[in-house]
């Protein structure tokens, strides 16, 4: 249901021109008449007015506002689905009790480098392993990404630890080749409103991690999820990884709020990536332990044997030992919380 409220001086003319109005969308509206205001309560399947007849509504003559009730996106919400969705790739769940971590380089730089982090990660106990192919980078003149050479390299060290590969796509054009590599495929921050990627990802038959949009609200995400789902790909993990405030202390405002508030709107498995969201080495292990206490299901943690050789992120990027030592410091978190990691 969703309400309209009208404003004071209200006449019954304006009263009735709305009524009909929504009576012609086959809808029905129960009128409250209080001292000061009257409220119509609409009563039928609103989730059919689309924002654009909601906001042709609000300028009629004698409405103040309107308040819809339904959220706009349905396949995501909590509403639609109340259990939490569980996720399985080549055997890890992700959603479940398990703390799933997702760690490697930002990008992949070479074959030796990403041999060598692949091997320290699984030691530690990551899950998955990540890197950058195609690189979204601020300049043109910054490191790109190895493009599918890249993606060769990522499978190799699947083959050789067994964690499976998360790897970012910037454009539909590598849909092709990027779903023969990847396990999971990862939406950066900078496409999660690229609708035309989204709508392709929906047609992939693989799990999505859609990073929050750097300036992007809960519910314009929320939204971007619906998109991937409405065509048919419910597989989606939503990622935290830092929003763009008045802040300079670190690289993005890392918004922990947003996994308890997501748990309550919807469904979907709930990742933070700390090194995208502080952009500092230091703090990532804090920031990884408060997303657990939050209640997030799962890590991205950038990784680098050689930080200050990184082609790209190095600064936020731990080092192995670094990486090892978190995972264990996470264990009696994640305990705490009713989790294991
Ligand atoms: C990344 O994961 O390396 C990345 C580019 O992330 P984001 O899109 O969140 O900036
Ligand atoms: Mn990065």
């Amino acid at each position: 249901m969703d309400i309209i409220v009208l404003s004071p001086g209200a006449t019954e003319r304006e009263l009735k021109h709305i009524v009909k109005k929504l009576e012609g969308r086959g809808l029905r509206a129960h009128v409250s008449k209080g001292t000061e205001r009257t409220i119509i309560g609409v009563i039928g399947d609103t989730s059919k007015i689309t924002e654009d007849e909601e906001n042709a509504i609000r300028v009629m003559p004698g409405v103040e506002d309107v308040m819809r009730i339904l959220k706009p996106y349905k396949l995501a919400s909590r509403e639609f689905k109340q259990k939490d969705t569980t996720i399985d790739v080549g055997g890890k769940i992700i959603g479940g009790e398990k703390i799933q971590v997702i760690a490697g380089p930002c990008a992949v730089e070479n074959r030796t480098v990403l041999m060598a982090i692949a091997g320290k990660i699984k030691d530690a106990g990551a899950s998955f392993i990540r890197g950058g192919a195609f690189k979204p980078r601020t300049s043109p003149y910054s490191f790109q990404g190895l493009g599918e050479e890249g993606l060769k390299y990522l499978a190799e060290a699947r083959k050789k630890t067994g964690l499976p590969v998360v790897t970012e796509i910037m454009d539909p054009r590598d849909m092709a080749i990027l779903v023969k590599y990847a396990d999971i495929i990862q939406i950066g921050t900078r496409n999660m409103q690229n609708f035309r990627l989204l709508l392709e990802v929906g047609i992939a038959k693989k799990p999505v991690l859609l990073k929050r949009g750097l300036s992007a609200t809960i519910k314009e995400w929320l939204m971007a999820a619906e998109y991937i789902m409405s065509r048919g790909n419910e597989m989606v993990i939503l990622c935290e990884r830092g929003i763009r405030t008045f802040e300079t202390a670190t690289r993005n405002t890392l918004d922990l709020s947003a996994v308890p508030v997501l748990k309550k709107l919807t469904h979907l498995p709930v990742f933070v990536d700390p090194s995208h969201g502080v952009g500092k080495w230091d703090l990532v292990a804090p920031m990884a332990k408060a997303a657990v206490a939050a209640g997030a299901d799962g890590l991205l943690i950038e990784v680098h044997t050689n930080p200050e050789e990184a082609l790209s992120d190095g600064e936020q990027s731990l080092r192995p030992n670094d990486f090892s030592r978190l995972m264990k410091e996470l264990k009696p978190l994640a305990r705490a919380v009713g989790r294991e990691i």
